[in-house]
């Protein structure tokens, strides 16, 4: 009953919703209003949050500080275009972000979403290169397993199995892929984890622009959690052959892994780095792709002068002006205990699951739990149990992962990882 009242005809009808079939598409359940940690569907149901609505929401919804952000910058200009003009809120964030990244990025491109950053950083290789008189670097190396975005450029370094390659194939520009590091984050380092990359960059490094990857934990593509080790050998190897490094920061940032962001795990800083998602704190879609002086002035004192991106609704004066407000709040929230925390207790409250005969693995790093079952799940079936059980829980193929906001309370937490070991264990 509660699925039937929660699913909109229009929408079932007319709106198209991401990955799934148009015309048969999965349900889409209708949302009245969110509140904290709380989904709260059309007919009232109440959904303990897990999913952070893809890594965004980290200080849950509606929180007073940012809608207070959003009201008083909407009353003086949402927008205007940021060629030829600027305006407070980009240049506050800006001194904000300058003050927790590593201090050698202090370039910053403001852009539109996760993908676009990528794109974004991308070019900017491209480009650094082609201002060096080296215009045969344009090739990229990446490890599999990553996901980047969906856009041209992003989905090309995306995994080329678990991404979209086989649809898109030859249309795609072909990229070096490398295995993804066996060595895993709690794990023993192996050195053997570095032989294809040296291999392919003692190859191709005369034509490779940047490597670009998640650093420690790669979401989308595969939820894995990896040696730091990796990043210092493969940042050594970049140097050596001077191809840039890239880190998509995208879904690390901003706390998620146990440090503020996922480079601090390796301690190594890449020429580029692009954050998003929650750099709003998950209210509207803004991105940054910070770099180097080194890339900056090659970049602006070369021919064309310029770096050749402009989005129309860069720096958009909202978007800024709420996640300056977001960044501000969660370095003054207390994050680091709120995270090892959740951390903590997702690892005592999903342990339960692995030893479930669905189950292949169980690990938990920062404020990211992840259950790995044999086989993919239902994903109709799945979604509407969870529904059953108060939370909203979105998995993919074989994973069923949860990433709550920061501000989950002990007992939603405990509410959200029973519910998650129970549905898996009634699995066929
Ligand atoms: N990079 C990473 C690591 C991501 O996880 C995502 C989104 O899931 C993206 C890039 C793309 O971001 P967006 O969906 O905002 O385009």
């Amino acid at each position: 009953m509660i699925i039937e009242t929660n699913i909109d005809r229009f929408d079932t009808e007319h709106l198209w919703h991401p990955y799934t079939s148009a015309t048969r598409p999965l349900p889409a359940y209708k949302v009245r209003e969110a509140h904290g940690c709380r989904i709260i569907l059309e007919d009232g149901t109440e959904l303990i949050e897990g999913m952070s609505s893809w890594w965004c929401a980290i200080h849950g919804y509606n929180h007073p500080v940012l809608d207070a952000a959003a009201k008083s910058q909407l009353d003086r200009m949402s927008h205007v275009m940021f060629g030829g003009l600027t305006h407070d809120p980009a240049i506050e964030l800006g001194k904000l972000l300058l003050g927790i990244l590593p201090e050698q990025l202090s370039r910053i491109f403001y852009a539109d979403s996760g993908s676009v950053a990528v794109e974004v950083a991308m070019k900017m290789a491209v480009q650094y290169h082609y201002a060096l008189g080296r215009p045969e670097r344009t090739d990229f190396v990446t490890i599999r397993s990553g996901y980047h975005g969906d856009t041209w450029n992003a989905m090309s370094v995306c995994d080329p199995v678990t991404g979209m390659h086989g649809i898109f194939g030859s249309a795609l520009p072909v990229r070096y892929f490398v295995p993804s590091p066996s060595s895993r984050f709690h794990g023993e380092w192996d050195p053997r984890d570095m032989e294809s990359l040296e291999k392919v960059i003692e190859k191709h490094g005369g034509s490779l622009a940047a490597m670009i990857l998640e650093p420690v934990v790669q979401g989308a593509g595969g939820m894995r959690f990896y040696h730091p080790e990796y990043l210092r050998q493969a940042a050594r190897l970049c140097r050596e052959h001077g191809i840039l490094l890239i880190f998509d920061e995208i879904a690390t940032g901003f706390g998620r892994t146990g440090k503020l962001f996922a480079w601090e795990h390796a301690g190594v800083v890449p020429d580029i780095m692009c954050i998003g998602k929650s750099l709003t704190g998950g209210y509207m879609t803004l991105s940054a792709v910070l770099t180097t002086e080194e890339v900056a002035h090659t970049i602006s004192d070369n021919y064309p002068y310029a770096f050749m991106h402009g989005p129309t609704f860069m720096a958009n004066p909202l978007a800024c002006a709420v996640a300056g407000a977001s960044v501000q709040l969660l370095l003054d929230s207390g994050w680091q205990e709120k995270v090892e925390n959740i951390e903590t207790q997702m690892k005592a409250e999903l342990a339960p699951a692995a030893g479930l005969p669905q189950v292949e693995d169980v690990r938990v790093l920062g404020a990211i739990g992840v259950i790995q079952t044999r086989k993919p799940v239902d994903m109709a079936c799945i979604q509407r149990r969870f529904i059953e059980e108060g939370i909203w829980v979105r998995p993919f193929g074989r994973l069923v992962y949860i990433m709550p906001p920061y501000i989950i309370s002990p007992e939603e937490l405990s509410r959200l990882a029973s519910g998650l070991v129970k549905v898996v264990g009634e699995m066929p």
